[in-house]
């Protein structure tokens, strides 16, 4: 299938390489060589994935990233990176990037996770997760509280879909880790600080906390307090 893809890449020849194999391969790939110009385009919208470059003039990719989240836009964003340090990973994760990729890569691994992420992103996932005033489509990484819209980032979604389906039950961290990274889990600092900025988002404009800590195992949603 032929795909739309956005390009935000400053480095010309890589820009060039990358816009010649996806165009000989039947896809339409629009380019911004600076992060504003990037910006524009990816909240104009119409694009399947975004490949994001990390380092960008005028807008880097980590804040491109997450003005494209504050602005509402779930569009899958393939992060490219010439850093293959872990702390970069994660905060384009956290910054609601869905995958990276390390410099130098294979045109064809690039291609086979756009693709990925054309398809996770298309996979007719409509499921409702809910419990009390919290609700879930993680296949549109929507979420809303007493009626108000709440942006998570992929990270966010994947943790908040596994409280959900236990709910009320405890998920132990472990499982979250699982749950919101994979094989590449990090260390639980990486789960404390999202799980904060997790209870900023569901809990702190709200009366009722709803996302309790279960002291030496993890945590869990739960609507009345025990
Ligand atoms: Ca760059």
């Amino acid at each position: 299938m032929s795909l739309s893809l956005l390009l935000v890449e400053d480095q010309r020849d890589l820009a060039e390489s990358i816009w010649d194999f996806f165009e000989r391969r039947g896809h339409r790939i629009d380019h911004a060589a600076d992060g504003a110009l990037g910006l524009r385009l990816a909240i104009d919208g119409g694009f399947d994935v975004i490949i994001l470059d990390l380092g960008l003039p005028r807008l880097d990719g980590l804040e491109l990233c997450r003005r494209l989240r504050e602005a509402g836009r779930g569009t899958p964003v393939l992060m490219l990176t010439a850093r293959d340090t872990l702390d970069d990973k994660l905060r384009g994760f956290a910054e609601g990037a869905d995958d990276y990729l390390v410099k130098p890569f294979a045109m064809r691994e690039l291609e086979a996770r756009v693709l990925n992420l054309q398809r996770r992103q298309s996979g007719g996932d409509d499921r409702v997760l809910s419990h009390g005033p919290l609700s879930l489509r993680p296949g549109q990484r929507s979420c809303q509280r007493e009626g108000v819209e709440l942006a998570l980032s992929p990270i966010q979604t994947r943790l908040l879909e596994r409280l959900l389906q236990t709910a009320p039950g405890v998920v132990r961290s472990e499982d979250l880790l699982q749950a919101g990274w994979g094989e590449m889990a990090p260390g639980s600092d990486a789960l404390h600080s999202q799980i904060r900025a997790l209870r900023a988002l569901i809990d702190r404009p709200f009366a009722q906390p709803l996302l309790h800590t279960v002291h030496g195992l993890g945590y869990r949603l739960q609507t009345t307090i025990d």
